[in-house]
């Protein structure tokens, strides 16, 4: 999608502090980080938010999906177990929309840890 900032992240047009990535889905460092831990996790594949991945997943007779929200969730606890933070916890928050913050238009998870986040969201 032109002029989306992570789709650029993705397509290595901005740079980015990679964490982990896979064929699917990168993630890579916060560039405010309101932890010490912040990574943010997107699908490669173009998702403008939360409420499109269901569209983006559904697939009739189950061909492969663009986006698949189960790899979603695995793979933010791969990020957290790369990130030392699988034992110690974590939080995994998805803004959506005006209400919810949500300031990029890409579907991303923010994982935060390294520390009590207290009620940091
Ligand atoms: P949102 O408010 O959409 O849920 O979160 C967007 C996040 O993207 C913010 O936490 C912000 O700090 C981060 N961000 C914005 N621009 C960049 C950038 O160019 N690089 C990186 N690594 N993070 C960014
Ligand atoms: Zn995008």
């Amino acid at each position: 999608m032109e002029n989306c900032l992570f789709c650029k992240i993705v397509q290595g047009e901005i740079p980015c502090e990679k964490v982990l990535e896979d064929s699917d889905f990168l993630a890579f460092k916060d560039i405010n980080p309101k932890a010490r831990v912040h990574v943010l996790v997107v699908p490669r594949k173009h998702v403008s938010s939360l409420n499109e991945l269901e569209a983006a997943t559904a697939k009739e007779g189950g061909a492969s999906p663009e986006v698949d929200g189960q790899a979603l969730l695995d793979f933010v606890v791969r990020v957290a177990r790369a990130s030392g933070i699988e034992e110690s916890g974590y939080r995994a928050i998805v803004n959506v929309g005006p209400h919810g913050g949500q300031e990029v238009p890409h579907l991303h998870f923010h994982v935060l840890g390294g520390e009590d986040l207290g009620d940091l969201r």
